[in-house]
């Protein structure tokens, strides 16, 4: 599984998309507790992948301009310092730039970096070792400033091109509320059924 991952902060703005907010809010649609998101993914499955081939048919751009406001508003009333979800559930890659900044932040080497914190995974492309993730403090990254680039980049829903991304997106959306709630408003607005 490709581990991305992204903090976002508490003190965003709220989205003012009025008539998404409204309906929203108004019928408590965010789901955040983790394991109704398992569950709820678990028996969505199958109607997940038929999601997928119906989205593939779409128009990739119009896809996108639906997923923006949706993730906007997602990503702005759902706390990943409440969460931290990703960091339990999957291993950031990891590139000579990252391991250079956690070796300024930690104050090491960067042999000691290799030797502390970093393995290889089946490709051969080096992660961070353990889960969850040793940085992890509760539910905060105890080196925000400089966490992985691939940790700044998860959920990856804020990218162009939506519909080339759907497995991992489907993947993710049983581990991160954010990628869930996009994709489980997304079926509404498309009115999938
Ligand atoms: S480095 Fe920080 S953001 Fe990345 S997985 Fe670890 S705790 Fe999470
Ligand atoms: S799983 Fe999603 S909501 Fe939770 S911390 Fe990670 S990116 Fe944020």
């Amino acid at each position: 599984m490709t581990r991305r991952m992204m903090k976002t902060s508490t003190a965003l703005p709220i989205v003012k998309n009025k008539t998404l907010n409204k309906r929203l809010v108004k019928k408590h649609l965010l789901i955040k507790d983790i394991n109704d998101i398992k569950r709820i993914s678990a028996r969505n499955e199958s109607r997940n992948w038929d999601f997928r081939s119906f989205l593939k048919m779409q128009d990739g751009d119009r896809t996108d301009e639906i997923v923006k406001p949706i993730y906007e508003f997602v990503v702005a009333n759902i706390s990943c310092r409440e969460c931290g979800n990703c960091c339990r559930k999957a291993q950031p890659q990891l590139t000579d730039s990252d391991i250079r900044e956690l070796a300024l932040k930690l104050d090491v080497t960067i042999s000691e970096i290799h030797e502390k914190y970093v393995e290889p995974d089946e490709f051969n492309d080096l992660r961070l070792k353990g889960l969850p993730c040793v940085f992890l403090q509760g539910n905060e990254c105890e080196v925000y400033d400089c966490r992985p680039t691939d940790c700044k980049d998860y959920p990856h829903i804020h990218k162009q091109e939506f519909t080339t991304r759907l497995m991992g997106i489907i993947e993710n959306a049983s581990i991160c509320p954010i990628v869930f709630n996009v994709f489980e408003e997304l079926k509404i607005k498309m009115k999938y059924r």
